[in-house]
């Protein structure tokens, strides 16, 4: 048995027991979406969620990638409503059209979404969106309506790393910090098209890279089809959603759109790693 299989015949053994305790738990965890912890416990907890999620990812470690998404995510971030934590982006090797974002300010953005981007508006609005659901502290909140304060508050107070560790490793296993409701969702496209507009950024990035994903979703046969599953199962694409954004957008009075560099990004994008061979289907555009 590898120390891959191991971990996962452990996790399911474990699970068993952990849903056995979420029965008990539940009870008394959809309490409220109130968030009761502090920045610097969800900075702890994240932290820890961090390291977890990260033994199972191929973070990339191109230095002119960091650096670019880095400082678009910190632009983005200093025009948010929760610029007072520490955000960390960091991109994955993953053919996936996805991003996600963990308590704590923790953002991970796949090689294969930044590859469908077409614009840094696109990417911006993708970002921008991660950046809410930090804002709005809905990891936190999510984590504490499915498992309850007294469970959470354990995993920041316990004393008992072996416990700690391995709650913290189903909870992951879980997708737990993923899943939110579609109020969530709509609440972090709000921010994402109040932040990109306060950052100077075209909002309207955010109603391109949707209308791309739902017209690739209609494309059943296409790999990209099957590559963006994945962002649209865990950030639910519905046409509600989308004329949301829309309307919040028209609403906006004009303003000068920054001045971005598009050499540049277009350049960063023909630094992107080939598609790893598991992906070697990939038909998507490449410029
Ligand atoms: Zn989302």
């Amino acid at each position: 048995m590898t120390q891959n299989q191991y971990r996962i015949a452990h996790h399911f053994s474990c699970w068993v027991f952990f849903l056995s305790q979420l029965v008990l738990i539940g009870c008394i965890g959809g309490l409220s979406d109130i968030n009761i912890f502090s920045d610097q416990e969800e900075a702890d907890l994240g932290e820890q969620f961090a390291n977890e999620i990260e033994k199972d990812l191929d973070i990339n470690d191109d230095a002119d990638l960091n650096s670019y998404i880095q400082e678009l995510g910190q632009l983005l971030v200093s025009h948010s409503k929760r610029h007072n934590i520490a955000y960390t982006f960091k991109i994955v090797s993953s053919e996936e059209v996805n991003a996600f974002a963990i308590p704590g300010g923790h953002v991970y953005v796949n090689v294969g979404l930044l590859r469908i981007s077409e614009t840094e508006s696109e990417l911006a609005g993708v970002i921008a969106h991660e950046i809410g659901h930090v804002v709005e502290r809905h990891g936190m909140k999510q984590l504490t309506k499915q498992m309850g304060m007294v469970m959470i508050s354990q995993l920041i107070f316990g004393e008992d790393p072996d416990k700690i560790q391995e709650i913290i490793s189903q909870i992951t296993l879980s997708g737990v910090l993923m899943k939110y409701s579609r109020d969530a969702e709509r609440e972090a496209d709000r921010n994402a098209v109040e932040i990109t507009y306060a950052a100077e950024l075209n909002p309207s990035g955010i109603v391109k890279f949707f209308d791309k994903l739902q017209r690739q979703k209609d494309q059943k046969d296409s790999q990209i089809s099957t590559q963006i599953q994945k962002l649209i199962s865990s950030h639910p694409l519905t046409s509600e959603r989308i004329s949301n954004v829309k309307k919040l957008i028209s609403e906006l009075p004009p303003r000068p759109l920054r001045q971005r560099s598009l050499q540049r990004f277009l350049q960063l994008k023909k630094q992107l790693p080939p598609p790893k061979e598991s992906d070697s289907r990939w038909t998507g555009r490449q410029d």
